[in-house]
């Protein structure tokens, strides 16, 4: 498996597992299960979710998938801003450590910038990490504004990740938040990475793709892989399509195959808000 490294300098898998809208339906939790299942024995260990993800059945579905193989999982999980707070972010990862049967998360991130001062949530950070609770902390849906107030509060620089909309057709982040990230060397977690399969229907891409004998998905997930601070999460409940998006790994894009897709794709040619989903 491709790793990205954390600032921490430990290593973790370039392409995980995301868990939106899992654990919502009866009908397909056994393939759910299942993919997660088969995603941890292609390698795909990083697993993202958050305690918004199904008012917490994501938490619980993962659970079940992972049962005593919790070892080899890296496990994310997301507070909800308005739970952001000193001890109301420890309350929340006490309740999705339960829902997950597990004494700590690997990565524990704020979902969003909400009312609570990031200083407190920072603070609630470094005392969950301090109790072996959370082993790194960082945020997600953070702007460039955002990262630069995070820097001088207490426990900002140790942030381990941003976890941020990134794909084909969001490349906002190039302009400013992501070279700014990367010379701190903060690796990105790139979410909806094929634009909730929509990416999926563009033209430009299935030309692209068939092209070079790729899945639209695989091109997708190429291209950001080919990006060495770049975790990559997608999410699908079907196993099927987990080993197609895992052959991504085995086929990285050529400089002009990237070329192409940056004619096609263009970057940003000035700031922009940064998008969220
Ligand atoms: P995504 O991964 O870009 O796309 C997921 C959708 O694509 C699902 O409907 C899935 O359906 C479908 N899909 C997956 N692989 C496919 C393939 N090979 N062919 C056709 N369809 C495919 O979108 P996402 O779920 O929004 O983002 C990924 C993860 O990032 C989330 O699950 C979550 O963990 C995280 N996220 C974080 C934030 C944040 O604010 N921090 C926001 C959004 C997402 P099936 O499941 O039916 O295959």
């Amino acid at each position: 498996m491709k790793t990205v490294v954390l600032p921490s300098g430990e290593r973790v898998p370039a392409l995980g597992q995301g868990t939106w809208n899992i654990g919502e339906n009866a009908a397909t939790r056994a393939e759910e299960i299942a993919t997660l299942r088969l995603g941890l024995d292609l390698g795909l260990t990083l697993i993202d979710t958050a305690e918004m993800y199904g008012d917490g059945r994501s938490e619980q579905l993962i659970a079940e998938a992972v049962g005593n193989r919790r070892d080899e999982v890296l496990l994310v999980s997301k507070v909800y801003p308005h739970n952001a707070s000193r001890q109301g972010a420890v309350a929340a990862c006490e309740r999705s450590l339960k829902r997950l049967q597990t004494d700590r998360l690997d990565l524990y991130l704020l979902h969003w910038r909400g009312d609570v001062p990031l200083a407190e949530t920072m603070e609630a950070f470094q005392k969950l990490q301090q109790a072996g609770k959370i082993r790194h902390y960082g945020v997600s849906n953070l702007d460039l504004g955002d990262m630069q107030e995070l820097w001088s509060v207490p426990g900002g620089q140790a942030v381990a990740t941003n976890q941020l909309l990134y794909n084909l057709t969001r490349r906002g982040i190039e302009w400013d938040l992501l070279p700014w990230l990367r010379e701190r060397r903060i690796p990105v977690m790139a979410y909806s990475p094929i634009e909730q399969a929509r990416l999926l229907r563009d033209p430009k891409l299935i030309g692209f793709a068939k092209l070079h004998n790729l899945t639209p998905a695989q091109a997708a997930l190429a291209w950001l892989l080919g990006q060495d601070d770049m975790i990559v999460i997608p999410k699908t409940g079907r196993r099927e399509r987990l080993k197609e998006n895992a052959a991504a790994l085995d086929r990285p894009l050529t400089p002009e195959q990237r070329a192409e897709l940056d004619r096609l794709f263009p970057p940003p040619s000035g700031p922009s808000a940064l998008a969220v989903l």
